[in-house]
């Protein structure tokens, strides 16, 4: 039985999903941050089960003259790692998105929360670090030993191979992934700025999709992200409403550990799931509601 064939999506609806990272059978078990890491097999059985299912697979904008649901494949941050879907798209044919941050790969920078989790045992404080000093203050030592295959982001000239792709089109994600929360609300211009003039000597193709950094966004962010660019990205979960310029997508962590992809899919479409999710986005972005990440918890453990 195919549980994702039971889904309730009204007519015209579809998935986004969103992956950081892959990993082939073969890699070593990645040392941290292992549960960014979506194993290829698992990742080809989903689409497997999506097609058998009758979905469709599209990019966000392209409506296709058909009623069957419409599900659409995400990459966040720019990870070396993603060229492993290349053949997965190509055999399926699966158009996707690359949103890339330019610092890393103007720099040949591994991940700020790489580079955290690779000395550090404390949990990764996403949204009240200034990610632009700490890549400062990253010793040639430690940038060099996260340069492998595992953890690097793309160079300029695969990004640039990869954008030429039929497969492939690129959005925005800032230049250092800074969260445009709290204090560091003011640096959305700047941030998207030199993104998009980068994102500009990699491709020629206009720059029509963003996606928020974390996921976070206050009611101001979102409102400058939609006065930009044609399509917005959150991860909030649920279903992806076609018409909606505000894509809300799923994303997928490592079937090992956290079940199945399909489980997950089911689970990020449950009511309360989604529930958590925007009590916890409020949270992170209302400095006087920071209790709620408890009361976000609470829901998780209940059910
Ligand atoms: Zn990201």
């Amino acid at each position: 039985m195919n549980a994702l064939k039971s889904v309730d999506l009204r007519q015209g609806n579809g998935l986004c999903l969103l992956i950081h990272c892959l990993k082939k059978k073969s890699d070593p078990p990645p040392p941290f941050h292992s549960n960014l890491f979506i194993p290829l097999e698992a990742l080809e059985l989903l689409v497997q089960q999506l097609l058998e299912s009758g979905y469709q697979f599209t990019l966000p904008g392209v409506l296709l003259q058909s009623n069957r649901p419409q599900c659409s494949i995400t990459f966040d941050d720019g990870y070396y790692n993603n060229h492993l879907f290349l053949p997965l798209a190509e055999k399926y044919r699966i158009p996707f998105l690359v949103f890339p941050n330019s610092y890393n790969i103007q720099n040949n920078m591994p991940f700020i929360w790489d580079l955290w989790k690779s000395k550090k045992s404390e949990e990764w404080p996403f949204t009240s670090v200034d990610y632009k000093g700490l890549y400062e203050d990253v010793l040639p030592e430690e940038r060099k030993q996260l340069l492998n295959d595992q953890y690097r982001p793309f160079t300029f000239d695969e990004l640039k191979k990869l954008a030429q792709n039929r497969f492939v089109r690129l959005g925005a994600h800032g230049h250092t992934h800074q969260p445009f929360v709290d204090a560091y609300a003011s640096q959305f211009h700047q941030e998207i700025d030199q993104n998009l003039n980068f994102l500009g000597t990699v491709t020629d193709s206009p720059i029509e999709d963003f996606a928020f950094p974390c996921g976070l966004y206050t009611p101001h962010a979102m409102r400058q992200a939609q006065q930009e660019f044609k399509r917005v990205y959150t991860i909030s979960g649920g279903p992806w409403h076609l018409n909606q310029k505000v894509v809300h997508r799923i994303s997928l962590e490592n079937s090992d550990e956290r079940g199945t992809l399909e489980q997950q899919i089911i689970r990020s479409l449950v009511w309360w799931n989604q529930l958590k999710k925007r009590i916890n986005m409020m949270a992170y972005t209302q400095p006087g509601l920071k209790p709620l990440i408890h009361a976000a918890k609470a829901i998780k453990s209940r059910f």
